[in-house]
This record gives C-alpha cells, sequence and structure tokens, in this order.
C-alpha cells in the first residue's frame, strides 16, 4: 500500500498535522508513526500547559501570528471535544524599576500583537493576589491551562475514527525519497507514502538528514525543571505568574503555574542537557554530547551567555537559589514548599553561528516538509502550525 500522506512523530504537531490533512483531503490515506508506545511522550506531554496569549514574540513573525491563532483554536478545540481548560490570565510581575522599564516595553509590544491587556498598580496587584508582591503588573486575561497530553489524545482518537493509522513503537531509521514517492524505514516495519511530514521534536536534524538534507541548525536540548508546590498552596495565586523577562532571554524567569489538575508548579529553569530524552539531572547520553560539545554553534552560545548559563546550571544544583527565583515575587514560599515534578527538554535549533533560531522553521524538500524549530509557544500554536503545514502541501498540487 502507498500512504498519500506519512507524519513522522505523535507530538502535538504532527497530531495536528494528522488531523488537518484528513479534514483537508478527504479520502486519501494518512499513517503516523512513532516511536515511542504512546502519544506526546516528550515535550508534548512535559510541558508547563500554558495556552500562550502570545505578548513576548516579535510582531510579524510566525510565533506572534500562530500563538495569537492558536490561543482561541485551542480553546474552541477543548470546548468541541469536551477537553477541560481555564482561561485563568496571567501575570506578568514586574519587582524592581529595570523590570518596570521593561514592563512598559512589553505594553507596546502586547499593543503591536493586538493582545487585549490591563495594567496594574502594585496596590490593584496586592488586591488581585495578596501572595504576590511587585511595584506593577500586567494582567492578560486570555492566557489559560490546559493537558497538551489530553488533546494529542483526543487527536490520535480524530486519527483514528478518520480511517487513519498511527502506529506507536516504529522508530524512522532511514528515509528514502524517490521522483514519486517516499519510502520510509521504521523499527516497525517499512511504509511507501506519496509525502512525507517530520515532527520529531527533540530529533527534528536528525531525521532531516535521513532525508539527505543537510541541516544548517543543530538541535540543542535544554532541561526546564519544575518543583510541585506543597498541597497546602494551591489556592496561593488565581492566575499564572511570571516574571517580567529579559526581551534578550524570554524563556528565562521561573514563574507559577496553575495545572488544570489543580496543583502548582514553580519553574521551568533552562539548563544545558546532556541526553536529548534523558530527564534525570544527571543523565547522559555518550553521542548526544559528543555532537553538542563539538558543535562551533553551541560554544557560541555558551560562550556569549556564560553567566546566564552559570547561574541557572547553580540553581538547578542548589535548590535555594531556585527558590529565591521565585521569592523575588512569591515572599512566603520556603524550601519545605518546593517538591520534586517532571522535567521537560526543549528542542531549540541553534545555527553554526551561534544563533538560537528565534521563529518556527521548517524545512522542505520535494516529498517531505520537515519542522525544524518548534519551541514554546509550539503547543499553543499547534492548530495553526498543523494548517500553515496542509497549505504548503495543497500548493504542491500532489
Ligand atoms: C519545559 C517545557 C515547557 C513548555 N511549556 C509550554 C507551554 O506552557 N505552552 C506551550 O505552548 N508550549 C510549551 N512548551 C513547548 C511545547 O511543549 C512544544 O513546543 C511542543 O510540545 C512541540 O511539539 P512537537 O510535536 O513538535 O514535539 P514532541 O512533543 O517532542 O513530539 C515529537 C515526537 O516525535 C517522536 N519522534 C522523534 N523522532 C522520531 C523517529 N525517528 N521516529 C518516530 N518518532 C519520532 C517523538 O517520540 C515525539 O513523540 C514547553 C516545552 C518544554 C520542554
Amino acid at each position: 500500500m502507498i500512504y498519500d500522506f506519512i507524519v513522522v512523530g505523535a507530538g502535538i504537531i504532527g497530531m495536528s498535522t494528522a488531523c488537518k490533512l484528513q479534514q483537508s483531503f478527504p479520502g486519501r490515506s494518512v499513517l503516523v508513526v512513532e516511536k515511542e508506545s504512546q502519544p506526546a511522550c516528550h515535550q508534548t506531554g512535559r510541558n508547563s500547559g500554558v495556552i500562550h496569549a502570545g505578548v513576548y514574540y516579535t510582531p510579524g513573525s510566525m510565533k506572534a501570528k500562530f500563538c495569537r491563532e492558536g490561543n482561541v483554536a485551542t480553546k474552541a478545540f477543548c470546548t468541541e471535544h469536551g477537553i477541560k481548560y481555564s482561561e485563568c490570565g496571567k501575570l506578568l510581575v514586574a519587582t524592581n524599576n529595570v523590570e518596570l522599564e521593561r514592563m512598559a516595553g512589553l505594553v507596546s509590544r502586547c499593543k503591536e500583537n493586538q493582545i487585549s491587556i490591563e495594567v496594574l498598580t502594585a496596590s490593584q496587584l496586592k488586591a488581585s493576589e495578596p501572595n504576590i508582591t511587585g511595584l506593577g503588573a500586567i494582567l492578560v486575561p486570555s492566557a489559560g491551562i490546559v493537558s497538551y497530553t489530553e488533546i494529542t489524545k483526543k487527536m490520535v482518537d480524530l486519527v483514528v475514527q478518520g480511517g487513519g493509522e498511527v502506529r506507536f513503537n516504529s522508530q524512522v531509521v532511514g528515509v528514502k525519497e524517490q521522483l514519486d514517492n517516499i519510502t520510509v524505514q521504521t523499527s516497525g516495519g517499512q511504509f511507501e507514502g506519496r509525502f512525507l511530514v517530520v515532527c520529531a521534536g527533540l530529533m527534528a536534524d536528525r531525521v532531516v538528514r535521513m532525508l539527505g538534507v543537510i541541516p544548517e541548525f543543530k538541535i540543542i536540548p535544554f532541561r526546564g525543571e519544575y518543583y510541585l508546590l506543597s498541597e497546602k498552596h494551591n489556592n496561593i495565586v488565581k492566575h499564572l505568574v511570571y516574571p517580567i523577562p529579559d526581551p534578550d532571554l524570554p524563556f528565562l524567569g521561573v514563574h507559577l503555574t496553575r495545572m488544570i489538575d489543580g496543583t502548582v508548579t514553580v519553574g521551568p529553569n533552562a539548563v544545558l542537557a546532556f541526553k536529548r530524552e534523558g530527564y534525570g539531572k544527571f543523565d547522559f547520553s555518550l553521542r548526544d554530547a559528543f555532537e553538542m560539545l563539538t558543535y562551533p554553534g553551541l560554544l557560541k552560545v555558551l560562550y556569549k551567555n556564560y553567566m546566564v548559563s552559570m547561574v541557572e546550571l547553580k540553581n538547578s544544583l542548589y535548590k535555594k537559589g531556585y527558590l529565591e527565583l521565585v521569592r523575588k515575587y512569591c515572599p512566603s514560599l520556603t524550601l519545605e514548599d518546593l517538591h520534586d515534578y517532571p522535567a521537560g527538554i526543549r528542542a531549540q535549533a541553534v545555527t553554526r553561528d551561534g544563533l538560537l533560531v528565534n521563529d518556527f522553521l521548517f524545512v522542505s524538500t520535494r516529498r517531505a516538509l520537515a519542522v525544524c524549530n518548534a519551541p514554546s509557544p509550539a503547543a499553543t500554536s499547534a492548530i495553526p502550525i498543523g494548517n500553515y503545514i496542509v497549505e504548503k502541501i495543497k500548493k504542491l498540487n500532489l
């Protein structure tokens, strides 16, 4: 059998793309191949669960557009399929004068990105969140929380109900592109398709290489470590509470996150990981570490961000340092309140020149399209990303 479409990866982007392919090409066959035994085992199942609004992203970028659209589309998907979500809103809190200045910049950015916000004074912040201290804050009412694992599982069900196939325990180990079709070799057998979509997250560059393309980037894994707050703190905040970020490193700064199961986490930090899918603090892969440490792009990133990297590492190893990050805006928390919680690993594309690729990135060949950089807010943006991929495929007139 020759499948019309083969999708690699049953994370949220692969599944959203598979759903959209089925909707847009009725009657055509779709196969998803996933190396794990279930969906959402990696980034999709190990994140903060935030439905972002799109505050930070460069106006006009794919991140800004897809996040804004994805915020609406994710909530609509949940409503349609009975998946629980909460529009709890997000507070970005300034704790010193530098952050107050940065806050003014973020207010302008929200306007450019057409995101409705309210600006709160210190006393309005205190009235809204008695356990949070700050000089002022931005309230983003449309931000919310959900389980992206639940969404992805529902997408698997939809694909299967629509006549598609999702094959687990099938790791792609080779790809051969011919003029009219593409052969995908997996640990669960060989499949023929007319078009391949690669949504392999932390392994994106390796699967792209199988297509015969030398990627102009490498995926560098950054572990995001969390702590779970004691149960007595499940109502410590009503909103998601974030620090105002450094505009050059917007993904840094741990936040208090209400989770959809009613618990509250703090995190994530960003520490270089020496194993792409190794979630323990000291997990190590010789192959992954060797590839990273011999990659000029990463060495340049580390050189440029030496101090920041060292501080992140220190706070990863030294719980008291981590606690101080959150005590900046939530001073009542103590060491006894922080409990172990599973970490996640971000797949960040880095160029040879040492640039962290900022926007979503796609690479195409004649019979394949690969998602190459899809860090946060890609879970929020997964439905628009799937739509974008399918629009690209439609133009190919396969
Ligand atoms: C700590 C952390 C916090 C985050 N917080 C948020 C947030 O709050 N909100 C938000 O919008 N985004 C967040 N993100 C980002 C978001 O989780 C990711 O952008 C999104 O999940 C990416 O989805 P994906 O499908 O591309 O990748 P993944 O979920 O990693 O899926 C890729 C899949 O491909 C499979 N695969 C890989 N190689 C192969 C192969 N050779 N053969 C077969 N299968 C293969 C993998 O097993 C995996 O299942 C966060 C990410 C992290 C790590």
